[in-house]
Formats: C-alpha cells, sequence, structure tokens
C-alpha cells in the first residue's frame, strides 16, 4: 500500500461528490475522488432529469430557497460543462406539467400555485381540456393541472459523466474501484483508508450518497441517511409528440431529445438491493398507459435503478460534523440531488475554500436534530 496526499478527500463520485470535486479543483484546490464501484454506478445515473424545484415541494422554507437556487444555476452549469468537456447534459427549458386526480388534488395545486405565484415564480392552472389539447394526455385521467414553465429538465447520466469529466480536466483525480473502508482524524488531517490504498487528506467529504452514514459511525453522530429504492422503465417513443413533462402523484413521464420517454419511479424505502423487480416495473408501466394508452407498442430501451439518499427529516446533510472540522457530509438530497447538485457543489466548495458558510446552508447542518418525518418501511 502507498500513501497518497490531498487537500480534499471526495468519497463518492456522484452527482453530489463530482459537483464539489468540480467546484473545488477549479479554485485550485488538490482534489481527489474515491469512488467504490465506477463512475455511473449510483442513483445519479438513474435519476429522471427533473429539475423539480417548484413541482416536488409542497412548501417554502428553506428546501424550496435551495432548489430554486440551484434550479437557477443549471443553464450556465450545463453550457460550461458542455463547453469543457465536450459532453452535453441536454438541458432543455420546457416546463413541467403536474396533473391533478382528484378534485382534493386540484384544490391542493391551485393552492401550492398561489403561494408559488406570491413568492413571484410562474405557475398557470391549466384544465383537463388543456391538458389534453396542449399534452395529448387523456382529459378524464384528470382533474386539472398546475403547469410550472421554470422547471426544466436535463439528462441526468449525461451530466454525472460531464461532471467526472470536467472534474478531471480541472485537475481532481478520480480513482474507481475504491470502496472506502475507513476515516479517521490523525494529528492535523484525516486518513482515509481504502481496499486498495491509504490516503492522507486535509479534510473529507463523505459524498456516499445512501451509504454515507455508515462511513461516519466511528464519530458517535446521530444523523443517518438510508435508501429509497427507485427504479425507472425508459423507452423508446420516438413518435409521441410528449414535449413536456407530465407528472402525477403515481407515475411521471419525461421526454428526452432523442425520443426516448422515462417514466417513473417506484419508491421503496430501506431496500438495498439494485436489480428491477417485475412488479414494480410493471405496476409503473400500467400507471403510464392509463395515462396515455397507445404507449404499449413502444420497446423499453433501459430499467434505471438507483438508491436514493434519504434522511429522516427529509433535508441533506451539508457541512462539517460537529466536533469534527475535517470530516464532511454532503448527503441526503432524496428525490431531488440532479437538482440540488450545482447549488450543493459551489456551496460547499466556496464554504471549505472561504471559511463562512452560505446562509442557504444554515437548516441543513449535520449539527441539527430533528423530529422523523419519514422512516424506512
Ligand atoms: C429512479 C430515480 C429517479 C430520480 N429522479 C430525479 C429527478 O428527476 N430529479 C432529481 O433532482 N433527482 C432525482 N433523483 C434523485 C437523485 O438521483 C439523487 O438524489 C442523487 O443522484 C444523489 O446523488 P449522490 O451523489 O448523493 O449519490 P449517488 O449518485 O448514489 O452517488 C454515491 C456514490 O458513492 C459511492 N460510494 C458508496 N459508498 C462508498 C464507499 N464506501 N467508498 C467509495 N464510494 C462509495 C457509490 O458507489 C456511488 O457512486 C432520482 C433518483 C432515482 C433513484
Amino acid at each position: 500500500m502507498k500513501e497518497q496526499h490531498a487537500d480534499v478527500a471526495v468519497v463518492g463520485s456522484g452527482l453530489i461528490g463530482c459537483s464539489i470535486a468540480w467546484h473545488l479543483a477549479r479554485k485550485g484546490v488538490r482534489t481527489l475522488v474515491l469512488e467504490a464501484n465506477s463512475v455511473g454506478s449510483g442513483a445519479s445515473f438513474a435519476g429522471a432529469g427533473m429539475l423539480g424545484a417548484q413541482v416536488e415541494m409542497h412548501e417554502p422554507g428553506p428546501l424550496f430557497e435551495l432548489g430554486l437556487s440551484s434550479r437557477a444555476m443549471f443553464r450556465n452549469f450545463c453550457e460550461e460543462l458542455r463547453e469543457q468537456t465536450g459532453i452535453d447534459p441536454e438541458y432543455v427549458p420546457e416546463g413541467i406539467v403536474r396533473l391533478a386526480s382528484s378534485p382534493e388534488e386540484a384544490e391542493e395545486l391551485q393552492n401550492r400555485g398561489k403561494w408559488q405565484r406570491e413568492r413571484g415564480l410562474q405557475a398557470e392552472w391549466w384544465t383537463p381540456e388543456d391538458v389534453q389539447a396542449l399534452l395529448g394526455i387523456q382529459a378524464e385521467s384528470c382533474t386539472g393541472a398546475l403547469y410550472l414553465p421554470d422547471d426544466h429538465r436535463v439528462e441526468a447520466p449525461r451530466l454525472a459523466r460531464a461532471l467526472a469529466r470536467g472534474a478531471l480536466l480541472q485537475g481532481a483525480r478520480i480513482r474507481e474501484g475504491e470502496p472506502v473502508l475507513d476515516i479517521a482524524e490523525e494529528g492535523d488531517g484525516v486518513t482515509v483508508t481504502g481496499v486498495r490504498d491509504v490516503y492522507r487528506a486535509d479534510r473529507v467529504v463523505v459524498a456516499a450518497g445512501a451509504w454515507s452514514s455508515l462511513l461516519l459511525r466511528r464519530f458517535s453522530w446521530s444523523g443517518r441517511v438510508f435508501p429509497v429504492k427507485g427504479e425507472g422503465v425508459v423507452l423508446q417513443a420516438t413518435l409521441l409528440p410528449l414535449r413536456r413533462t407530465a407528472f402525477a402523484r403515481d407515475v411521471y413521464l419525461v421526454p428526452k431529445n432523442d425520443g426516448r420517454l422515462y417514466l417513473g419511479a417506484t419508491e421503496q424505502p430501506g431496500d438495498w438491493s439494485s436489480e428491477p423487480s417485475l412488479e414494480a416495473v410493471s405496476g409503473l408501466m400500467d400507471r403510464a398507459r392509463r395515462r396515455i394508452p397507445d404507449l404499449g407498442p413502444y420497446p423499453i430501451a433501459e430499467i434505471r435503478v438507483g438508491l436514493r439518499p434519504v434522511t429522516p427529516d427529509g433535508f441533506p446533510y451539508l457541512g462539517p460534523l460537529p466536533g469534527h472540522p475535517r470530516i464532511w457530509i454532503a448527503a441526503g438530497h432524496a428525490r431531488n440531488g440532479i437538482l440540488m447538485a450545482p447549488a450543493t457543489g459551489r456551496l460547499i466548495a466556496e464554504w471549505m475554500t472561504g471559511g463562512t458558510p452560505s446562509p442557504l446552508l444554515e437548516a441543513f447542518t449535520p449539527a441539527r436534530s430533528a423530529p422523523a418525518k419519514r422512516e424506512p418501511a
């Protein structure tokens, strides 16, 4: 075993780890990313790519604000990555249509549209007839819809590849096939022990998705990240004229630039398995066909599976562990890690290099002890 040194070691090469590494490397920080498998093996490559800052948020608050600020960075973030790496993350500025399936849900969505408009955001109400005319979704299958023109989309695997390549081009190193087994504070730095080598760094950021808190047990920290398994089916639906994302409570349909259509997604809390199940996938397809009956003949191009990293209070942990200023965590973005990747990377890198956290990060401190809202089944 040989010892290697970095200013910052990042554990995990998903969107969150690579965004942090990209931003740090641009600031001249010697950054080393350690990945257990390969770039592309985590939740980031399973995502639908919705930038749902409005559609995913049920109430105003810090998560909503972080999502909005990250969404505002997206266009330039993708453009810069595309220019730097030649990989196009396929940022598409078409909005999301949130379908209501009952009068109660229509009322809830109309209220959501109201407080979002009061916040200065765009949110239009569509009748079932508008939905049929503008989206091609059966009018009978909905009771109206909230159209959010500024919730755009990307193609998640492309964005993740662009970020990994971008981080490399900025000077970061990425070691694949290096599961981290242990992290320890030693002297004025940190020792990170992988299967193949031991690494020394001034600080470490654990961005290991659903696995993150497993690596931090020795620090007597009470935070916890657990998996919510998700499956999505990608159809080759070239002839389907769906331009905007249609999002209902039980299924969403996200069109892709090359004519594919992403149907998402299942949710199985506490399930660590990485294989798609027939039951989950067929349920998803049945729900999609209730919205667009003629989906049947389209071939399945791909089934994506990933473990969303979720925390008990639904907020990510972003920052150093209490009492351990060299041990950082950036994990727990749950259903919105693609959306949150630009802001997370930028704000963590600014904090690590500038010394003070952005007020946007205050609510996400790993030092909080919040009441649990969600627990694995
Ligand atoms: C089906 C599905 C659909 C989704 N759709 C959307 C969407 O439309 N919009 C959106 O914003 N979000 C979406 N998400 C959520 C989003 O994908 C996640 O929040 C995000 O990808 C989390 O990124 P991450 O980098 O934290 O984790 P990951 O992408 O899981 O990366 C963690 C990495 O850490 C590595 N690792 C783990 N343990 C170790 C170790 N000990 N040593 C070294 N490496 C380790 C893993 O191999 C992995 O590569 C979706 C998720 C799923 C599953």
